[in-house]
């Protein structure tokens, strides 16, 4: 099947770096979010990224151009999805929310067009029994940042067929990324072991074992890992974090109970870069 108008709904963490690479892959894009002022805040956002990209010879200007021109958000969601042949959502991680969007996007899209969600955890078949196309729902759990890191993990939920699962797979490579495909499971590959390192990190730091700094630096030098779990989870979003933790605890059982301390920092607001403060101090 043929793709060229992609919608993403949602213009957060993720909404905006998925809509950077679709627009930069050569597709029209639409973003959607409930906040014009986040939808505003993500094109301005888009475009500092790509002029970053330009800057350190990644990104043609020319290819930056015809991205920004290719990329647009619109206020109202039935218009921003009703020409999408593929829509991705990266609304927050809580499923009444997800399930009220399939909803309309069944109702609003055309009936060919393939609904996706990037979902760090949450059932993709419980989304698809929203609509009346499950066969053209699907996971596409991206990374962030959405426009460096090279893997996508495509979620096949109990009812996606072969098409929708293959134009997927297709649309991710157009992306530029790598692909693993899992049936769907709570948490899937990747959120199912980071969020146990994350956790882990914050019973330590409760435990007063070491401070939040010297756990970070311990991970990267001594296992390798780019990030520390601290920075990883501050990039991520506490709250989101959080959420994933939750819902692997309700499906996967006692070992994701959160971190008390996590759920403290939460409550502060404390929620990471996206808002200066998590576990670290950012400049705004
Ligand atoms: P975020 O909080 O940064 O952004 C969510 C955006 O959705 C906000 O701009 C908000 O205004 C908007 N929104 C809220 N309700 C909406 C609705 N009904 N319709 C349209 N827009 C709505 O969240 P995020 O970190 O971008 O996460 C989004 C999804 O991506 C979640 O499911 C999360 O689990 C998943 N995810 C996150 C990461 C990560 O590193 N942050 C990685 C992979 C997957």
């Amino acid at each position: 099947m043929e793709i060229k108008v992609v919608a993403v709904i949602g213009a957060g963490v993720m909404g905006r770096g998925i809509a950077h690479v679709a627009a930069l892959s050569g597709f029209e894009t639409i973003l959607y979010d409930v906040s014009t002022s986040q939808g505003q805040q993500a094109l301005v956002a888009i475009e500092a990224n790509l002029s970053k990209g330009v800057k350190r010879g990644k990104v043609e200007p020319a290819a930056m151009a015809s991205a920004l021109e290719r990329l647009r958000f619109e206020g109202d969601l039935r218009s921003a999805v009703k020409t999408a042949d593929f829509v991705i959502e990266a609304i927050p991680e809580r499923m009444a929310l997800k399930l009220e969007l399939f909803t309309t996007l069944d109702e609003s899209t055309p009936p060919h067009a393939i609904l996706a969600s990037n979902t760090s955890s949450l059932s993709v078949t419980e989304m698809a029994a929203a609509v009346a196309r499950p066969q053209r729902v699907i996971g596409m759990h991206f990374f962030n940042p959405v426009h460096i890191m090279k893997l996508v993990e495509i979620i096949r939920a109990l009812e996606t067929d072969d098409e929708t699962f293959l134009a997927t797979k297709a649309l991710a490579e157009a992306f530029g990324k790598q692909t693993v495909a899992v049936n769907e499971s709570p948490g899937f590959v990747t959120s199912r072991i980071n969020v146990l390192i994350g956790n882990e990190a914050f019973c330590m730091l409760q435990e007063g074992v070491a401070s939040a700094s010297d756990i970070d630096r311990a991970i990267k030098l001594g296992l390798n890992h780019p990030m520390g779990p601290f920075e990883m989870g501050d990039m991520v979003g506490l709250d989101t974090r959080l959420a994933t933790l939750k819902h692997l605890h309700r499906t996967l059982g006692e070992k994701y109970r959160p971190s008390p301390l996590l759920e403290k920092y939460v409550k502060a607001g404390r929620l990471g870069r996206k808002v200066g403060r998590g576990v670290y101090d950012y400049d705004t």
